[in-house]
């Protein structure tokens, strides 16, 4: 029932509008996807974001940033610092070396509790590196940009049964997406390193379709060692900026607005349907206005907004996280609700890591005379020797861009590697060796969603944001297990035949200390999945929206984000998930025009019309994303 106390949040007011079109929970890339097309199509959106905006341009990646752009390394802890754990056992808050005259527990099973510390967890079933990011642009503001398409026979959901019109679709979408997002395999073709590093593997692995790593990112100029990387800010493209633009069929903008510092708490649904389930209003909370009361459900801070459409975009944690604090699912009694399979069958990525110094070979080939190079690689390293060459041992230029290869995932090996140079929360070189010469080996493995995999919510623990503390209870599957022993099989064996870390690592470099092959604590890849899973009519039972992102039984509650995708998968999602959301935003726009019903099993699926999508692939159309406009920021 809703609160009578609470009034609707003053922004239907400013904005004159009494039900806006479509509300969205999160200000992420998904969330961007859901807005930039539903906006440009006319419709009025309304966005709220739990975090604030912490980027100039609202949602830019902070990589840009010339400090890190000239030692990467730095940004590890930028990283570190915008992600916060969602889960951490009791072991983990008992600290031994405490004096023992501190306060203690007298039930030792009752430890602290806050910021993410959780006596619910369990130890061994954790997910123990999953984080989440709160702010403008979610994570897509520290993310390492790889937007490779999913494995079609493996990692790829199946939208369609037949199968040449779910090629289709997937060719429509991911053209799209990767439009939409700016994804490129030629930033990098005159890096000495890269080039070093692909043409390393591409002969040792001919049959692999060994190749650069698809980026979102863009080279500033020619021969420029920076790149601009890109993040959801592309995907709002000049949203904030241009309200009035028209689309090419003389569509003007609708209304855009994005509440920072807002909290979307739970919905209400409306009591008077009784064919399925329909959202009424969404709760939200000022969190800055938060901060001069003292209690919340208070009509000072606590507001409702009432749209037609209800999209959660809000990550694969605080999308469940929402829908269960709403009462409709996965909370810790575990009462069958309204969305019985909520954070049910969850999915993540084992990962392997390891970092190597080139090869003396590799290396001394660089400048070697007798081998033919292009001329941009014999003047960058002759102006490098020219003016460094009595100091630098090395013959490769201090700003030559990093490498960045991958060799596919296929479905004898199906894993998802990546090896290149970057920034993530860990694996930084530290002042002894020269980042140059090093390289980083990702492997990322695979696991299917079944029932045991799961994530609850306890409702009567809070994180530190007044939403219910989420709990995992995941274990690696066995037929998935076996392929990531696989994935890093015959650690010192030199077999052929294999595409295993070592084998790879080996045909590059030697090991850096420390940083030998290892797996990674799980969760660690941040590419939890399977959390609010789409699936086919037939599926129903194991899935919690259909391929519209639609949930259930319910007439305008849509989700979005890595959590939608039901398959196991070892690429970097979010590409995959930005499909979806462009499908799913067509859904939502159709409705709006006609009435929206009620997500049912019997419902025929339709293919994306190209329609919908042609402004992200017509370069004529005023909305088609323009990437390279290089913007210089001074204060
Ligand atoms: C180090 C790192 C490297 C990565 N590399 C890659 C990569 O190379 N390729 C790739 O595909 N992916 C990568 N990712 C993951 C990628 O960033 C995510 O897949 C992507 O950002 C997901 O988009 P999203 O919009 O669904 O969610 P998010 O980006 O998580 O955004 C969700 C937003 O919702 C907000 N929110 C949460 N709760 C609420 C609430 N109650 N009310 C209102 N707002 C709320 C959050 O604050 C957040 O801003 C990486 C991530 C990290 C951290």
């Amino acid at each position: 029932m809703p609160n009578k106390d609470l009034h609707f949040h003053p922004i239907h007011r400013e904005a004159n509008i009494e039900e806006f079109d479509v509300f969205i929970a999160g200000s992420g890339p998904i969330g961007a996807t859901y807005a930039r097309s539903l906006v440009d199509a006319g419709f009025n959106v309304l966005m709220v974001e739990i975090g604030d905006q912490d980027t100039r341009i609202p949602a830019e990646h902070k990589k840009n940033e010339i400090e890190y752009q000239k030692d990467i390394d730095r940004f590890v802890k930028v990283i570190q610092a915008t992600l916060s754990v969602v889960s951490i056992p009791r072991s983990q808050t008992i600290v031994p070396t405490l004096g023992p005259a501190a306060w203690t527990a007298a039930d030792p099973n009752k430890m602290f509790i806050t910021n993410g510390r959780n006596s619910f967890q369990g130890e061994h079933n954790n997910l123990g590196a999953e984080a989440v990011t709160r702010g403008v642009g979610g994570m897509s503001t520290h993310w390492t940009c790889a937007t490779p398409e999913f494995l079609k026979g493996l990692e790829r959901p199946i939208i369609f049964t037949e199968p040449s019109a779910d090629d289709a679709e997937w060719r429509l979408l991911y053209n799209s997406a990767r439009s939409l997002i700016g994804t490129s395999e030629t930033q990098f073709n005159h890096s000495i390193r890269h080039n070093v590093v692909l043409e390393a593997l591409q002969k040792a692995y001919p049959d692999r379709g060994v190749k650069a790593l698809p980026l979102a990112c863009h080279r500033l100029a020619e021969g420029s060692p920076y790149v601009q990387w890109h993040a959801a800010s592309n995907v709002y493209g000049d949203m904030f900026t241009n309200p009035t633009k028209q689309n090419k069929q003389g569509v003007k903008r609708g209304y855009f607005k994005l509440l920072t510092n807002t909290r979307c708490t739970r919905f209400e649904l409306d009591s008077s349907i009784t064919n399925g389930h329909k959202v009424a209003l969404a709760e939200v909370q000022d969190l800055l206005d938060a901060r001069l009361v003292s209690e919340s459900n208070n009509p000072e801070i606590d507001f409702y907004i009432k749209a037609k459409a209800y999209v959660v975009a809000a990550g694969a944690v605080a999308t469940p996280q929402i829908l269960a604090n709403s009462g409709f699912g996965a909370t810790n009694d575990r009462v069958k609700h309204i969305i019985p399979n909520l954070a049910n069958r969850i999915t993540e990525q084992p990962m392997a890591f390891c970092q190597i110094a080139l090869l003396q070979t590799l290396v001394d080939e660089i400048d070697d005379p007798n081998i033919p190079r292009p001329p941009w690689w014999t003047r960058a390293v002759e102006a490098h020797k020219r003016e460094f060459g009595k100091v630098d041992p090395l013959p490769i230029p201090f700003r030559d861009p990093e490498p960045q290869v991958t060799i596919p995932a296929s479905l004898e090996r199906p894993w998802h590697t990546q090896i290149h140079r970057d920034a993530f929360s860990y694996g930084e070189v530290g002042p002894t060796l020269d980042s140059r010469i090093v390289v980083d080996l990702r492997f990322f493995g695979m696991q299917a969603g079944v029932p045991e995999n799961r994530m609850t919510f306890q409702t009567q623990l809070k994180d530190e944001y007044g939403m219910p503390q989420p709990t995992f209870e995941y274990k690696p599957t066995p037929k998935y297990a076996e392929e990531t022993q696989r994935m890093m099989e015959e650690m010192t064996t030199d077999n052929e035949t294999l595409n295993s870390m070592t084998n790879v690592a080996n045909k590059l470099g030697a090991y850096l200390p420390k940083s030998e092959p290892q797996f990674m604590t799980p969760g660690l890849a941040l590419h939890l999945g399977g959390t609010t899973r789409l699936g086919l009519g037939e599926d129903k039972d194991i899935s919690v929206a259909n391929f519209n992102s639609q949930i259930w039984n319910f007439h305008n509650l849509f989700v979005g984000g890595n959590g939608t995708i039901p398959t196991p998968f070892g690429a970097n999602p979010t590409l995959t998930s930005m499909c979806l959301a462009m499908r799913s935003a067509q859904k939502i726009a159709e409705s709006l025009r006609g009435s929206f019903s009620p997500a049912l099993p019997t419902e025929v699926l339709r293919p994306t019309p190209a329609s919908w999508l042609s402004w992200t692939t017509d370069p004529a159309d005023p909305n088609f994303p323009v990437h390279t406009r290089t913007v210089h920021r001074r204060v």
